[in-house]
């Protein structure tokens, strides 16, 4: 396993694989877990090589606590990665990758960029559109591997390389979850252990919403989910919205042929959890 954290050095190497080798792509932001993994193991099936990057992208944080707080494990980080055979670790510094000019690039993601994180986290998705960009410009990859954990990151990156024409396959990844249900992520370490023990309340409480919704309307679904979370004092409900999958607006009328999906927004204590279901 290679660790660059120069971008000449990645690209020097990049450069001088055979013509034709498949590049599969999984950037991160390091702290790497199962989910991670998963998508690792996917890009070593479908690629001749994989690159990893690690990088705590400053841009895509509107809240510099949280980006203080952000968990850094490097050396457990690249023993997981030597585990699953990784080939190319990328490991920047801010100022490689920011030239002491950390700001973002405004984008227009045809209004994804406006629903549900868009209205909490401002600024995040031109963070998230500025990294993305300049990694797959740097590592030049086949196809890109990213979590539906985060959908509507999903969504964004896929909007953003058809806009500007980028040369990358983007492929989603099923969320990879806890035995009991709690969608793994970089944050669940700063649970405490109240709240760890409450958290898988999400994804149950999103599996029942999906059976709901067979039966009920979507105003009626996100009313009971409401209810659900008001009788959890452990736990604040952000948001919770039924989106069309395409779009992410919010569902008016339900129509067969569109596909639908749940997201959610909780606090467990300070600490913000995601997740979604298709419906
Ligand atoms: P992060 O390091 O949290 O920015 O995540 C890097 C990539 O891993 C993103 O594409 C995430 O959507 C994905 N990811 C994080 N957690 C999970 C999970 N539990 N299941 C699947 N993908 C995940």
């Amino acid at each position: 396993m290679l660790v660059f954290a120069k971008i000449k050095s990645v690209q020097q190497k990049i450069k001088s694989l055979k013509k034709g080798t498949s590049i599969g792509f999984v950037p991160t932001m390091g702290a790497l877990h199962k989910g991670h993994l998963s998508l690792i193991e996917q890009a070593k099936k479908e690629n001749d090589i994989v690159v990893v990057s690690i990088f705590i992208n400053p841009t895509q944080f509107n809240k510099q606590e949280d980006l203080v707080n952000y968990p850094k494990t490097i050396d457990s980080d690249l023993s997981l990665l030597k585990s699953v055979y990784c080939d190319i670790v990328f490991t920047p510094s801010a100022e490689e990758i920011y030239n002491n000019n950390i700001i973002s690039q405004l984008f227009n993601f045809d209004g994804l960029e406006h629903q549900m994180e868009g209205k909490f986290r401002d600024g995040h998705f031109d963070g998230v559109g500025t990294i993305v960009k300049r990694l797959f410009e740097i590592v030049t990859p086949t196809k890109s591997y990213f979590g539906e954990k985060d959908f509507q990151q999903l969504q964004i990156i896929r909007k953003m390389v058809e806009k500007n024409q980028i040369h990358t396959k983007i492929i989603g990844c099923e969320i990879y979850r806890e035995d009991d249900g709690l969608a793994m992520s970089s944050r669940n370490s700063r649970l405490t252990k109240e709240h760890r023990a409450i958290a898988p309340f999400i994804y149950k409480t999103l599996k029942k919403a999906k059976k709901e919704f067979g039966i009920k309307n979507a105003q009626e679904v996100i009313s009971w989910v409401e209810n659900e979370f008001k009788k959890q004092p452990l736990l604040e409900l952000e948001y919770f919205e039924i989106a069309d999958e395409e779009t992410l607006h919010p569902i008016k009328n339900k129509d067969p042929k569109q596909k639908y999906r749940a997201f959610i927004a909780v606090f467990a204590g300070k600490i913000r959890l995601i997740d979604n279901i298709s419906l």
